[in-house]
């Protein structure tokens, strides 16, 4: 199928890009580059063997959206957002504008254009504070911690009332849980601006000595050593998830919503010894308070994507950060 990928240069797109080109499909890529690097499309290429199309443009350009579109598509995966927590805190009026309006903005000229296949990035945040373990796609939606969070929320709404109004839309929401590693080549991976936020990213800064430890947000969550738990699955795995949505779900009318997790929750002080076992490296850390806005615990219950989707994450912890220090150590 022919894709537009939203996004595509990001840590996300840019591996679902690798995915969608191995398994015979032809994405093309439009990005703003307001996190990414155009460099991004010669690594694809270097991975691939083919060069994708790419196209510098803002998605709230819809008229530029529409002429990107007249080529004509048969569908679309919207990875396009600003995905800071605590900027969104500090910008949330750039957060809205950029996510919400951003996605209105893409559905319309996806509209015009006749395109209604929409693989969206969705997050594990929407459930909030899960009330019982494993996260469940039917759990509640409808509170978040920041605006980010909000934005989320806020966009499978739209996604949801627009195919409501007109039920030829065919919609999946991909609820990532935390996306980690890197392509194993080394050639494609995140790239933080600045200091990381997320926990993979700063542990592989400290351990190339550039950071001086890492601070664990929390030691008494009621965990099984107290600190933060998450369910970390390989950017890799959730780029074939991507694929196998498109695959699965082509011509299924309706709204259609799988967690992408690996179903397996691990402590911050676990991923820190994996780290330091699979690269030999030290990762010094210090138990700090809690960060604002952090559930104790979130894992995810991913039987629908296997039963539905027939994808499953297939790469452990060691995988993801034998990955991640590959990508660290890998010139840019
Ligand atoms: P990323 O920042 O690496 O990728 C997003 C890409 O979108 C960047 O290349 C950026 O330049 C581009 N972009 C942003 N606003 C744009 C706009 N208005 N027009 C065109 N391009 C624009 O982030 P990522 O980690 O790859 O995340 C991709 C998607 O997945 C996002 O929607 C994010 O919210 C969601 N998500 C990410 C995670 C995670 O942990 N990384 C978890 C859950 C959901
Ligand atoms: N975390 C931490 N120190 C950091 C960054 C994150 O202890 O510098 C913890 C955080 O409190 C959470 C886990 O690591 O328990 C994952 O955080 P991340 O920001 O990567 O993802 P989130 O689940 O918040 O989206």
């Amino acid at each position: 199928m022919r894709v537009l990928i939203t996004g595509g240069a990001g840590f996300i797109g840019s591996h679902t890009v690798v995915s969608l080109i191995g398994s015979g499909h032809e994405p093309v890529i439009v990005d703003n580059l307001s996190n990414a690097r155009e460099s991004v499309v010669g690594r694809i290429a270097e991975i691939t063997g083919v060069r994708p199309e790419f196209h510098r443009l803002d998605v709230r350009d819809s008229e530029g959206l529409r002429r990107v579109l007249d080529a004509g598509f048969d569908a679309c995966m919207h990875f396009a957002a600003l995905k800071s927590v605590g900027e969104s805190t500090e910008e949330p009026l750039r957060y809205y504008d950029n996510n919400v309006s951003g996605t209105v903005s893409l559905l319309e000229a996806l509209a015009t254009s006749g395109v209604r296949f929409l693989v969206f990035s969705s997050s594990a945040t929407v459930y909030g504070e899960p009330t019982t373990l494993p996260v469940t796609e039917d759990m509640p939606t409808g509170s978040a911690a920041n605006p980010y969070g909000w934005t989320k929320i806020m966009m499978e709404q739209v996604l949801r009332d627009l195919q409501l109004a007109d039920p030829t839309w065919n919609v999946a929401l991909l609820r990532y849980f935390n996306p980690v590693g890197a392509h194993h080549t080394g050639l494609i991976g995140e790239d933080p601006q600045g200091v990381p936020s997320n926990l993979m990213p700063y542990i592989a800064r400290v351990a190339a000595g550039l950071l001086p430890h890492l601070s664990v947000f929390g030691g008494d969550y009621p965990t099984p050593d107290g600190t933060g738990v998450r369910d970390y699955v390989h950017v890799m795995d959730v780029a074939e998830g991507h694929v196998a949505a498109l695959d699965t779900l082509a011509g299924r009318r309706g709204v259609h919503v799988y967690n992408l997790g690996t179903g397996r929750g691990h402590t911050v002080l676990e991923v820190v010894k994996a780290y330091e076992e699979t690269t030999g490296r030290p990762v010094p850390y210090e138990i700090v308070g809690r960060r604002p806005g952090d559930v104790a615990a979130s894992w995810a219950n991913v039987d629908k994507a296997a039963e539905e989707l027939s994808w499953r994450a297939s790469r452990d912890l060691a995988a993801m950060c034998a990955d991640s220090w590959r990508w660290q150590t890998t010139a840019r």
